[in-house]
């Protein structure tokens, strides 16, 4: 290069680009004369400033030269802390050009001056070049998020035109998944997840990175067909297992997935088929009540009798010679299917007793308290207890009558004493003969299995002591009420 050319070439360097023209022109800051001279004013003939175009303007004072020539950066400073961007960006649905560089913009971004107010569009390479303006470095993150967006758009719409009238293959292959009627055997479930993840994960590879769309699609398309083959042999083996008692069928699986998700596995790993390992977890009601036969059918019982499935329990009644009114019991579902019910559907010969049934909860009914008392009321009397409901407080208590034997020098004599009270109630009751309601031997030969129970906890009271609590309970009730009708 010889010396002219240089010359020519360094005097052709802009001095104040096109951009920081505009910036300036609409700025506050050149318009001090103490620091920028006559700079403002000059500049209003330029569109941009080279050296030889300065060179040859004799009005620019020396301050101004001195700005344009060492201070230029300190000035762009300050006009663009006069400036922030107005909005993130928009696109722009007519022809908009860049205020700054006057290129056309499809993404528009506003940025404001703080002095003036005066308001300018700025396209996508301005934002860059002037990114220390207040906001703009957010535009430009978010400019980027939207322009990826919108290569990823194009590409998945060349995807998509490939795909043709199949292009809702993805969609419907998950649906056809997660509503397949019922729980397949593992080796084919995880066969056809795999390949409809593979499958997805084709296409998306491609719409976010880009490259070859032949190949992509060529292995979209392989999967495609892979996985429409294993569908084909679910659905054969659906046909061939649809009726099998122990089928998986969807709402049960539904249920499991919400409520014993590491049941499903074990139901797949055994071809979808219940068997006893997994049957132990299942508490479906509607699933249960349709099992309500079998479970008959294995009952070894001539006095307990199923009623049905209400909520999470299994309802029963039991009558005989010592309960010859009903009373009516309640197993959770839960401990049923866990020892007796998932025995009961998969081994034909297993039977079960009323001794098996655990977790036995009388239902806390009037009928079913007249029917225990009317059973074992007698039996407590002989052996010296009660139980008694007060009159006043409606309190329950266990009533026990004491004898105390005095020997003198001619006979043994049996002394009544006063009878002594423990608080209790009916639901105490109802659980103690829950505990032991099939035991045959309870009321003839083992009445202490009964008293032994009532004896066991809690703290014996004089009669004296409960009529002093029953007073104080009235006492507290009728002040309660004396409160509430206290006319304010
Ligand atoms: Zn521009």
């Amino acid at each position: 290069m010889s010396k002219k050319d240089a010359n020519s070439v360094s005097s052709n360097i802009k001095l104040i680009t096109k951009q920081e023209m505009v910036l300036i022109k609409n700025s506050e800051e050149a318009k001090n004369t103490n620091i920028y001279g006559n700079l403002y004013g000059c500049l209003e003939a330029y569109t941009d400033l080279t050296k030889s175009k300065l060179n040859k303007d004799l009005v620019f004072d020396s301050k101004a030269r001195m700005t344009i020539t060492n201070n230029k950066k300190l000035l762009m400073e300050n006009v663009k802390k006069e400036w922030y961007s107005k909005t993130l960006y928009m696109i722009a649905t007519e022809d908009t050009f860049c205020q700054l560089c006057g290129r056309k913009n499809v993404y528009v971004c506003y940025i404001v001056n703080r002095l003036n107010g005066i308001e300018l569009n700025v396209g996508r390479d301005c934002v860059s070049k002037f990114d220390t303006i207040s906001g703009l470095k957010t535009v430009i993150s978010n400019l980027d998020k939207a322009q990826r967006d919108y290569k990823k758009d194009e590409r998945r719409i060349d995807f998509e035109v490939r795909e043709g009238e199949e292009v809702g293959f993805l969609k419907q292959a998950e649906s056809t998944l997660v509503n397949f009627p019922i729980l397949l055997p593992y080796n084919l479930s995880c066969d056809l997840k795999n390949t409809l993840a593979d499958c997805n994960r084709a296409k998306n590879i491609y719409i976010k990175n880009g490259n070859n769309i032949d190949e992509a699609f060529e292995t979209f398309s392989t999967l495609r067909e892979t996985f429409k083959y294993l569908h084909k042999k679910a659905l054969k083996y659906f046909e061939a297992v649809k009726n099998h008692p122990l089928i998986c069928d969807r709402s049960l699986t539904n249920w499991i997935v919400d409520n014993c998700p590491h049941v499903q596995e074990v139901i797949e790993k055994n071809s979808g088929i219940l068997n006893e390992e997994s049957l132990r977890f299942i508490c479906e009601p509607n699933f249960i009540k349709g099992k309500i036969p079998v479970f008959m059918a294995h009952f070894d019982s001539c006095d307990v009798k199923i009623i049905g499935v209400e909520g999470d329990v299994i309802r029963f009644f039991i009558k005989n010679d010592i309960y010859f009114q009903p009373i009516t019991f309640v197993v959770p579902i839960r401990d049923f299917m866990k020892y007796i019910g998932s025995k009961c559907l998969t081994d034909e010969y297993y039977k079960y007793t009323n001794k098996n049934l655990s977790s036995v909860k009388i239902e806390n009914t009037g009928a079913n308290y007249e029917a225990i008392y009317s059973s074992i009321g007698d039996t407590l009397k002989s052996n010296g207890y009660n139980f008694i409901i007060d009159n006043k407080t409606s309190q329950a208590y266990w009533e026990k009558r004491q004898s105390r034997t005095a020997i003198n020098r001619w006979r043994k004599n049996e002394i009544p004493e006063k009878p002594i009270y423990k608080k209790t109630s009916k639901e105490e009751l109802f659980k103690i003969i829950s505990k032991i309601l099939f035991d045959e031997d309870l009321l003839i030969k083992s009445p202490y299995i009964l008293t032994g129970k009532i004896d066991i906890s809690g703290r014996w009271i004089t009669k004296a002591e409960k009529d002093e609590n029953a007073r104080i309970a009235a006492f507290a009730a009728g002040q309660q009420k004396q409160r509430e009708f206290i006319p304010y």
